[in-house]
């Protein structure tokens, strides 16, 4: 229950709005909304997809965008020089560079990854933005890049479902973790485990939409509006209410992305 009897709002710290899969976004938004989810944070993939996300927050003040180049979608193009200039150019609106990262389990050799991430960390360290990363079969090489590079920003490990030790030593580095549909199987007792030794400070809640679908929605389209349930698996892990869950995730992706800050 909700003492003071506001409503209870949620942010969507990672959903792909711009995928074709969605072809009324404002439709969606506006389900969302009916679930208390207000705000979304909509990362691109690589250069195909930066002008659609931009033109996505441009048009709805409830979504903000983030630019990078995703592991899984490297290419010889030159992406990187570009994504300097239009991080350059929007830098005002623009939340953090994302999604980045490595993932251990895709053909693309790590070196190959580790140069274009390098490129994209410097990146955020340059425009004093956090960092929204992808990790997969990668934790601790990441770790190792993120130790690096001391972000000032921090960022956050998006779909995180790596150790407890690992989860401190990104919560150390300034990361948040981003916590989706996958905390709704009823298999997912590692990392429920895991988030039950850490503080609701360390999440944000994220559906990865439209992927990622919850427990009893597989094959379905996922959409932001089922952060709602993400949050309720939350609040039973840390034995906390709702409201609690929503006050204290959204005040988190507000102080990673400075969102009051942005245009
Ligand atoms: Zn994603």
């Amino acid at each position: 229950m909700n003492p003071k009897n506001t409503p209870i709002t949620f942010i969507d710290s990672h959903c792909h709005l711009d995928f074709s899969r969605f072809s009324d976004v404002d439709s969606v938004i506006a389900t969302a909304k009916c679930h208390g989810v207000t705000q979304f944070i909509v990362p691109s993939v690589d250069h195909h997809n930066w002008q659609a996300v931009l033109n996505l927050a441009k048009r709805h003040q409830a979504i903000f965008f983030a630019l990078g180049v995703h592991p899984y979608f490297l290419s010889t193009d030159n992406q990187l020089a570009q994504l300097s200039e239009l991080a350059q150019q929007h830098h005002a609106s623009l939340v953090a560079i994302g999604e980045i990262g490595l993932d251990g389990a895709i053909h693309t050799p790590l070196t190959e990854q580790l140069t274009v991430l390098k490129y994209q960390l410097k990146l955020a360290k340059k425009f004093d933005l956090p960092v929204i990363c992808h990790a997969h079969k990668a934790y601790d090489p990441l770790l190792k890049q993120l130790r690096i590079y001391q972000l000032v920003r921090g960022g956050v490990i998006h779909g995180f479902s790596g150790s407890l030790v690992q989860a401190r030593e990104f919560i150390k580095l300034g990361f948040k973790l981003g916590i989706g549909g996958g905390v709704t199987y009823p298999r997912a007792t590692k990392i429920k485990t895991t988030l039950s030794q850490l503080s609701l400070s360390d999440i944000l809640l994220e559906t990865d939409a439209p992927d990622m679908p919850l427990h009893q929605q597989q094959g379905m389209i996922n959409t932001p509006a089922n952060v709602a349930l993400i949050a309720q698996v939350i609040a039973e892990i840390f034995n906390t209410s709702l409201s609690d869950v929503a006050n204290q995730t959204t005040l988190n992706c507000q102080q990673i992305f400075r969102l009051d800050q942005k245009q």
